[in-house]
């Protein structure tokens, strides 16, 4: 079988873990499967480079890349003393290297006082390409022979918006000429998150990308699965940080994990799901602190829907925008103009509702996008598209999920009902027209018990039948 695993974060964060990552993979590697390994950076590391990297802008002093760049090298050297004892040298060597390469990189920012966003993807793919080495070197201990590439090495091409780049189908070709003659007598592992534009300028595939960069390189390989590895039992009726009784989903489609990743479910990367999707490769997600349990597969066609609604899901991160006047009554073209601003500025616009009337259109997009929203939308209003526009961050989005609704009476009903009965005042809502999902927006304060009671409401406690 040609495999493809994909290790996250908590997976791979301390040496405990990435033995066990290592026995994961020496399961298979015995039972003779073509492997190749695909992971994260360990578990924070991300979050203090881009940390690190933007206060660079405005700092008074740099004092704060000394302490990441010792964190980084006592860290990933401590793990692989003792994960790969005899390939400590060499590697240790690469790594600290990477560092000195890192640190100089962050300094030019500071003395800038300058992030680009290529200096910005260029800097946080560092995570990935710490572990990677620490990773394989543990690989090799094992008896495996493992070798590492990056992913821009390994042929991931991708768009060059950075920090959220999409893979390019030009890469396909690459990343089959790169790697297939590898897995014949090689374990590769591949440093997730990254890949480059045809220029070779380096970019990184969103927050939570390595699962991107496990399914794009399945996909190329045509390989007959992809396992991503992490640290809960498999995709679950919702976040069981939220709701504790949440019990996994043993099957569920391609097309119900995109509507929950992209409506918050952290377990995959949003754009994950779509190159396994078009080559029909099943996707496993499993718990590398459970690896026996069988978790949850992800694939197409019919699957027997035992329920209507398989999962909740909840974000807290977005605002809404309002955007009133009885001049766009009848009038063509506004929705238009004002799309096309926000595409311009390069704003994700995750819900849309648009009252019968027209008197008002109401977005959801990310928080952290507001002030570029209203900005890129000010024109409109002072040529009167519009009357007035109003943003409210004091809002989260919460989506019922199941394909099984679709073309079934009642679920809009029954949810809403329920939230009415619990008083949660509902202040927007929108259903895809797949009906795979009934997205709507709640007050902040609301949004986690509102999971809760639709968790209750459709009863995802239950044993699932299928
Ligand atoms: P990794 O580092 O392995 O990629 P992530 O932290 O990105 O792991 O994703 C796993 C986390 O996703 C879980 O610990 C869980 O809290 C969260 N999560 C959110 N929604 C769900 C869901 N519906 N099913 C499973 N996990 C979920
Ligand atoms: N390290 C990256 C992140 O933290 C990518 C990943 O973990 O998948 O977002
Ligand atoms: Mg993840």
């Amino acid at each position: 079988m040609k495999l493809i695993m994909k290790f996250g974060g908590t997976s791979v964060q301390n040496a405990e873990s990435v033995r066990r990552a290592v026995d994961i993979v020496y399961g298979r590697y015995s039972l003779q499967d073509r492997l190749l390994v695909v992971v994260s950076a360990k578990r924070g590391v991300t979050d203090r480079l881009i940390t690190c990297a933007e206060g660079m802008v405005t700092s008074r002093d740099a004092d704060e890349v000394a302490e990441l760049v010792s964190y980084l090298l006592d860290g990933h050297l401590a793990t692989l003393r003792e994960v790969a004892p005899d390939f400590c040298e060499e590697t240790s060597e690469i790594i600290t290297r990477r560092i000195e390469n890192l640190r100089d990189f962050l300094y030019a920012v500071y003395h800038l006082r300058e992030l680009t966003v290529r200096s910005r993807d260029y800097i946080i793919s560092f995570g990935e390409r710490l572990n990677a080495p620490v990773i394989s070197a543990a690989l090799r201990q094992r008896g495996i022979p493992s070798m590492v590439l990056d992913g821009c090495e390994a042929g991931i091409t991708t768009t060059a918006n950075h920090g959220d780049a999409i893979a390019l189908p030009a890469g396909e070709a690459r990343i089959r000429a790169r790697l297939e003659p590898i897995l014949d007598h090689s374990v590769p592992v591949i440093t997730g998150f990254m890949g480059c534009t045809e220029k070779g300028v380096v970019t990184t595939l969103g927050r939570s990308g390595s699962d991107y960069s496990a399914t794009i390189i399945g996909a190329a390989l045509q390989a007959d699965e992809i396992w991503i590895w992490t640290d809960v039992d498999g995709i679950m009726t919702t976040d069981p940080r939220l709701v504790p009784e949440a019990r996994v989903i043993p099957r569920i489609s391609y097309i119900e994990v995109m509507e929950l990743s992209y409506f918050g479910a952290k377990v995959m990367h949003s754009r994950s799901i779509e190159p396994a999707m078009q080559k029909g490769i099943p996707v496993r997600v499993k718990n590398t602190f459970n690896p026996e349990f069988p978790g949850t597969v992800i694939e197409g066609g019919e699957l027997k829907e035992s329920r209507v609604v398989k999962a909740i899901t909840y974000i807290d991160k977005v605002a809404a925008i309002t955007i009133t006047g009885a001049q766009m009554v009848g009038r063509p073209g506004v929705a238009r103009h004002i799309f096309s601003l926000l595409a311009e500025h390069q704003i994700n616009v995750m819900m849309i509702s648009q009252g019968s009337s027209e008197a008002n259109i109401s977005l959801i997009i990310e928080a952290h996008q507001v002030r570029t929203a209203m900005e890129a939308l000010q024109p409109l209003k002072e040529r009167c598209v519009f009357r007035d526009i109003a943003a409210n961050e004091d809002v989260c989005a919460v989506a019922v999920v199941g394909s099984g609704m679709a073309g079934m009476a009642g679920t809009a009903g029954r949810t809403f009902s329920a939230l009415g009965k619990a008083g949660i005042n509902v202040m927007m809502i929108s259903q895809g027209s797949s009906e795979v999902n009934i997205s709507f927006v709640v007050r902040q304060e609301d949004g986690p018990r509102a999971v809760h009671v639709l968790h209750q409401e459709f009863e995802l406690t239950k044993q699932e039948l299928c």
